[in-house]
């Protein structure tokens, strides 16, 4: 029996996911840009999952443009919203701990010669507004840390770099949060977000980015002019297909789904807090979704590949890392020893109370086991 605990990195896709995806495999075929019926008929589909997925942000269908996954969204925003205004601001502030899909375009960005503040998440939301000033076009704030599942409060950060510089873009990477709280980019003050498929069980090969209506940010993907021509090539129609059939699924059970996460995790934060020789390392606050630990005396990956032998799959810090020693970690003040001993639970509407357990069992009977000697 497989016990998957490793949602944040990708989740199983949903049956209607899957139907979607092969549905549009065996007959819906055609290229949306033909002018013919099979055409016409791939068209419809991206507009569904287009209408399904900006009914779920409460925005307009205008604004969500699909991609290729949410690293593709972020580069985009990041590339686009440096090439529009380099010539005139240059300064980007974004939180220390964005997942690599931002921070790897920002440096790419600051070597062109943007001027980058990171802040580190014990700052307050009021650093991010000190470190805006009339020079800075971005502010990017991840909505959940994909590690530790810590929620940033971006309403509040967004509404006071508005306040302070209305031209600066805000722009939250809500991969973490997309179907798992309400996410209303209109309410939180978001110009953009971006979004994954996969993570909310549909299948791999699409993301979407949403951009404020009247914003206009340069294309990444330049071609045949696709997604009226912000990003060009031919949709990855079952994908995308998929991705509105998944949220078509559980649009209505949000809350519902959010209350059983909180419930059972909870219930293994209880347990694993009350063993003497587990660290929690993310705050009682964070994301029901997601919970970081570490295990004195274990490694992450002994404690990973021990979990995997007794068929529980979980994550070492974030699966994007592989292994190697999180700067996330350490931004958020968890020791280097801590952060070499993380494991990262991520659990979806299908973990049981009973999984869990199994999984405090397994952590108990691996740390006898494999603890380093001292
Ligand atoms: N942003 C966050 C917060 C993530 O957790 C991930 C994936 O782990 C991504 C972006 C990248 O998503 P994708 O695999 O769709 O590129």
């Amino acid at each position: 029996m497989a016990i998957y605990l490793d949602n944040a990195s990708t989740a199983k896709p949903c049956k209607e996911a899957i139907e979607s995806a092969l549905r549009c495999m065996e007959s819906v075929y055609g290229n949306p840009s033909s002018l013919h019926k099979p055409g016409l008929e791939a068209e419809e589909e991206i507009n569904a999952a287009r209408k399904a997925v900006s009914k779920a942000l409460s925005v307009n269908p205008e604004t969500v443009f699909f991609t290729s996954c949410a690293t593709e969204a972020n580069n985009t925003l990041v590339i686009g919203a440096w090439n529009k205004f380099h010539k005139r601001k240059r300064r980007v502030v974004i939180s220390s701990v964005e997942h690599p899909s931002i921070e790897e375009p920002i440096k790419y960005i600051e070597s062109l010669g943007a001027e980058v503040i990171r802040i580190n998440p014990e700052n307050n939301g009021q650093t991010f507004t000190e470190a805006i000033d009339d020079n800075t076009f971005l502010c990017s704030v991840m909505s959940v840390n994909n590690e530790t599942g810590t929620n940033f409060p971006i309403k509040e950060i967004f509404a006071n770099v508005k306040r302070k510089n209305p031209e600066c873009i805000t722009h939250t990477d809500a991969v973490q949060a997309f179907m798992k709280i309400p996410l209303k980019p209109l309410d939180i003050g978001a110009d953009s977000v971006t979004i994954s498929a996969h993570k909310i069980h549909g299948i791999k090969g699409a993301g979407a980015l949403y951009i404020k209506k009247g914003l206009t940010i340069p294309p990444l993907l330049r071609g045949g002019g696709q997604e009226r021509g912000f990003r060009s090539g031919t949709e990855a129609v079952p994908a995308i297909a998929a991705f509105g059939a998944a949220v078509k699924a559980h649009i209505l059970d949000i809350d519902r789904m959010y209350e059983a996460a909180a419930a059972k995790m909870s219930g293994l934060r209880v347990r694993l807090s009350s063993l003497p020789f587990i660290t929690i390392n993310s705050p009682p606050d964070s994301s029901p979704f997601i919970l970081n630990f570490s295990v004195d005396g274990v490694p992450s990956e002994v404690m990973l590949h021990f979990l995997e032998s007794v068929g529980i799959y979980v994550s070492s810090g974030s699966a994007c890392s592989k292994g190697k020693g999180s700067h996330v970690l350490k931004a958020f003040g968890i020791t280097d020893k801590d952060a070499d001993e993380a494991i990262r639970v991520s659990i979806s509407n299908e973990t049981t109370d009973e999984e869990l357990e199994i999984l405090t069992d397994s952590i108990i009977y691996g740390f006898n086991r494999l603890q380093r000697k001292r």
